[in-house]
């Protein structure tokens, strides 16, 4: 199996590369995001718990997104692999995220992630903000909220990869194809 992190603070390309990759490697797609916005949708008592979290850029407690993440992993028994976008954002679900896979005899082939400069990130977001529907995008204290919270709690998790030598950083700034191309060398190379 090919399994990948695709990390990076908010705005920082995941969905966009997601996309690209899933055509081009046949991995099926888990954002966490996308799936407590779901769970909000569809008014679930885990979506009611994540709300108030998520409207204000805060972190949704790390039990209710690996209960949901493994609930999905369980699921998938055809996938070839797994793309994690937006997950894992703390060191304990870097952990557990280990533990789900290894249950399933499989594990983390790469972690990459996208790095692009503060401001960039904050105008970015405010762009997606008028057309995405999303409420955290659209308010600057939140997007900045978001933004300190991913180098507190978040940014570690590089740490944590880079010990079992599978953290690729790539910048995350330029155009998406060439963004996209070296986000396959770093895949290709460590397969
Ligand atoms: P995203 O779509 O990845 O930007 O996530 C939107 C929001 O969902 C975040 O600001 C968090 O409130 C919440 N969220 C998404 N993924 C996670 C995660 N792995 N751990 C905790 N909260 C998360």
């Amino acid at each position: 199996m090919l399994n990948i992190v695709l990390f990076g603070p908010p705005g920082a390309g995941k969905g966009t590369q997601a996309e690209k990759l899933i055509a081009k490697y046949k991995l099926v797609h888990l954002s966490t995001g996308d799936l407590l916005r779901s769970e909000i949708a569809a008014k679930s008592k885990l979506g009611m718990e994540a709300k108030a979290f998520m409207e204000k850029g805060e972190l949704v407690p790390d039990s209710v997104v690996i209960g949901m993440i493994g609930a999905r992993i369980q699921k998938e028994t055809a996938a070839k692999g797994f793309i994690f976008d937006g997950f894992p954002r703390t060191t304990a679900q870097a952990n557990a995220l280990d533990e789900l896979l290894n249950a399933n005899k499989t594990a983390i082939s790469v972690m990459i992630s996208l790095e692009v400069a503060h401001d960039e990130l904050v105008k970015r977001l405010l762009n997606r903000g008028k057309d995405s529907g999303r409420e955290d995008d659209k308010d600057v204290s939140i997007i900045e909220n978001r933004i300190k919270v991913y180098n507190k709690e978040t940014l570690p998790v590089i740490n944590y990869y880079a010990e079992q030598n599978k953290h690729r950083g790539i910048n995350g700034t330029g155009s998406i194809d060439t963004i996209f191309a070296d986000i396959c060398t770093a895949i290709d190379t460590s397969k």
